[in-house]
């Protein structure tokens, strides 16, 4: 595991670096030295290094040393399935899984619930029914007890792969609840509420996607599943508190997702694709990625980088990543294939 310490940033800070500007001290490049002006220089150049050594003690006292990764009490891992979705959140030995990619991810979602000691999911979420986000969710319930199960329809006869799930879910023992928009619940000390979906008129599945926030302490975490610029314009125009800390992009960095307005009203530091190398549908597509490199935030990528784990204390969110933390997160995906 790399792992790479971030801070909460002061966006104003931030907005105000300026990595263009130059000194403007007014020093001429090549002033003649004679011998009655070296004392002076040699004192000028002993007051800038105590400036300097004053400047650098001063920074670090202000850094905050993080805590190692796997010592917060929240958790989101971004599991790398192929171009599909899966995220395990952990809070207080409390779990929720947002979907599960497709089903020949079933093994790693297993061993990964395994391997945490998971032994209830609280809150098993199938954001909407296309096979990369409900496919492999059902190892779920061989893997731990199962709680909650969240998807945006009880019942879709016609979607083979939902349907899948829900019969898969019946043999658990349990249903199905579709919750209202405006719906809370709580993970641990951790709470999260869905959003959306908020589209009546829905031509496209991804746009049935449910939209979940989560908040812990001051930091809080956005998943929107593949919903497009459709949805997210249906949650903008009602005036929904979008801003999240972590975007998990929707669907998968494609191009007609990730909108401009929704980017600077989400207002993330930290962006996450999750999506396949080498995928059929280019994604992340380069639109997308311009739109997020415009907007400033961190970008991190399952394709390029694996696994990826945000961890929280309520104050500071700290990632790590499988592998590659140099990647070059703004390639665009058809550029690998
Ligand atoms: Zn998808």
């Amino acid at each position: 595991m790399i792992m790479i310490p971030n801070y909460k940033r002061n966006r104003q800070d931030r907005y105000r670096q300026d990595p263009h500007a130059k000194r403007t001290d007014g020093a001429p490049e090549t002033a003649p030295v004679s011998k009655k002006t070296v004392p002076s220089v040699l004192i000028g150049i002993l007051v800038l290094a105590g400036i300097l050594v004053l400047c650098i003690l001063a920074s670090r006292q202000r850094q905050k040393t993080p805590a190692p990764a796997g010592e917060y009490a929240f958790r989101v891992r971004y599991l790398d399935v192929g171009n599909a979705d899966a995220t395990l959140i952990a809070c207080d030995g409390h779990y929720m899984l947002i979907d599960g990619g497709y089903a020949d991810s079933s093994d790693k979602i297993y061993t990964v619930l395994q391997d945490e000691g998971a032994e209830t999911i609280d809150y098993l979420v199938c954001t909407h029914g296309h096979a990369d986000h409900c496919g492999g969710l059902a190892a779920a319930f061989h893997a731990a007890e199962v709680g909650t199960v969240l998807a945006p329809v009880r019942e879709d006869p016609e979607n083979y792969h939902f349907t899948r799930f829900a019969v898969q879910t019946e043999k658990a023992g349990l249903a199905i609840t579709v919750p209202e928009p405006g719906s809370e619940y709580t993970l641990g000390s951790a709470r999260f509420t869905v959003l959306g979906p908020l589209t009546t008129d829905v031509e496209d599945l991804n746009d049935t996607s449910l939209v979940i926030k989560i908040t812990y302490g001051e930091t809080s975490f956005l998943f929107c599943g593949d919903a497009t610029r459709v949805e997210e314009s249906s949650l903008l125009d009602a005036g929904t508190d979008l801003k999240a800390d972590v975007l998990k992009a929707g669907h998968h960095g494609a191009g007609a997702s990730t909108s401009y307005r929704w980017l600077y009203e989400v207002d993330p530091a930290y962006t996450v694709i999750s999506c396949g190398k080498g995928n059929e549908y280019g994604h992340p597509h380069e639109s997308m990625l311009s739109r997020v490199r415009d907007q400033g935030s961190e970008l991190y990528r399952t394709d390029l980088q694996g696994d990826i784990t945000a961890e929280s204390d309520g104050q500071t969110i700290v990632f790590t990543v499988e592998k590659n933390p140099d990647a070059d997160v703004f390639a665009p995906g058809d550029s690998f294939q």
